[in-house]
């Protein structure tokens, strides 16, 4: 077992911040992942809602293999080919105007509140503008993107916050309407909230929040970091509502697994001028001709019709194991991004299922997680509902 030899060396090097499952993965093909050992593990959870098209995409390894021959880093002090190509392709699938490249998806959100900042203060000179974000939500662990995180128990040991951040309940107008006054600057949500426990917003709250925003103008920032790019079913998941925000943060599968996020804005929001706001690394070359290849291949592949056949696909078969086992309170969702609440904590459920060789995660602390690659089949669900239904049945 070589799997123990290196649990062991990485608990002496890293620094224990996570709670690892033990498992070393060594190598992805397809929708499976097989570790040092050799086993092999169907992946139903992408690295965390990342690796989109799965491992061993040929198209992607090629342009990243160019690429790495050709340049890897530039700066931003100079324009480079895949920044430029990669931007275009996002302005286009989103409808927004401008882009700037991140490292992350947290550092894409602290780029939307300079941006919901720097929006107000030109607008009225003060600078004690207030965002509204939502309990539940999860957009980073930096101490800007912390302080608009609605889960005390990821910010308290790490006070004091961003101060004017408010909070109010998700899919309710009127929370929010209570808490708007004339220092508000951004409305701030995750359309389907993910590590929160698999929310999605209401039509109607999306469509009164543009429309509060608009009235106010106030900026409304969507974080479609986990539900984004195409895992909704739309590729975007603000666009199954037809609401457009100001300000959009993308990451997780845009790279496909290499680090890149960004935020993406409206002409009218596009505040931000040199000086301002800046990344060594964001938007290089290499990670640009990634992002820029899983866009096409998006498009070539047609990615979304799949979400859209085998999430229904996924959808009905946990709607069955919901009226089977009473353990499941709700189901929810949309595409390739649905949860299962408990009645309890399933973490146990989870590492079972883990044990049979299917990868499955959970979100807040009751729910069952399902973020496959897009690229998932229907086979691909019946292996996984086999295992989970295994465990179901022996631990009721
Ligand atoms: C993962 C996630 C983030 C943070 O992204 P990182 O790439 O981990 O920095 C922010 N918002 C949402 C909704 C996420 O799911």
């Amino acid at each position: 077992m070589k799997a123990e030899t290196y649990m062991e060396r990485g608990e002496q090097a890293l620094l224990h911040t996570y709670n690892r499952t033990p498992i070393v993965f060594e190598r992805g093909e397809g929708v499976y992942l097989y570790d040092v050992d050799g086993k092999k593990y169907l992946d139903f959870a992408a690295g965390i809602a990342v690796v989109g098209l799965g491992y061993g995409n040929p198209e992607f390894e090629e342009a990243l293999k160019n690429q790495v021959e050709k340049l890897t880093h530039t700066s931003n002090l100079y324009y480079n080919v895949p920044a430029i190509e990669a931007a275009e392709k996002l302005k286009k699938v989103s409808g927004m105007e401008r882009v700037f490249f991140t490292n992350s998806g947290t550092e894409a959100i602290e780029g939307a509140i300079k941006t919901a900042r720097k929006y107000a203060m030109k607008k009225d000179g003060m600078k004690d503008h207030e965002i509204i974000a939502m309990e539940h939500s999860f957009h980073g662990r930096s101490m800007g993107a912390l302080s608009v995180t609605g889960n005390p128990h990821y910010q308290e040991d790490f006070k004091p916050l961003l101060s004017g951040i408010r909070f109010a309940e998700y899919n309710s107008l009127e929370s929010v309407k209570a808490l708007v006054n004339e220092k508000t600057c951004a409305v701030l949500l995750e359309p389907i909230q993910g590590e929160g426990g698999i929310y999605p917003a209401d039509g109607a709250f999306l469509q009164g929040l543009r429309a509060l925003c608009d009235e106010k103008d106030i900026l409304l920032i969507f974080d479609e970091i986990q539900c984004g790019m195409g895992r909704s079913g739309s590729m975007f998941a603000c666009q199954k509502y037809g609401v457009k925000p100001d300000v959009m943060a993308v990451a997780k599968a845009l790279g496909n697994g290499l680090p890149i996020g960004a935020f993406l804005t409206s002409e009218k929001a596009a505040v931000l001028v040199p000086g301002d706001h800046g990344s060594t690394y964001g938007g290089n070359p290499l990670v640009c001709a990634g992002a820029s290849a899983v866009l096409d291949l998006f498009e070539n592949e047609n990615v979304l019709d799949n979400v859209n056949r085998v999430g229904a696909y996924l959808w009905e078969k946990l709607e069955g194991l919901k009226s089977k086992y009473p353990v499941i309170k709700d189901h929810r969702g949309a595409g390739l991004i649905q949860g299962l609440e408990f009645t309890k904590a399933p973490g146990d459920i989870a590492a079972a299922v883990v044990k049979k060789g299917v990868i499955l995660i959970t979100a807040e602390h009751n729910v069952l997680r399902f973020v496959p690659p897009l690229v998932i089949k229907e086979e691909h669900v019946d292996e996984m509902l086999r295992a989970l239904e295994e465990v179901l049945s022996e631990q009721g």
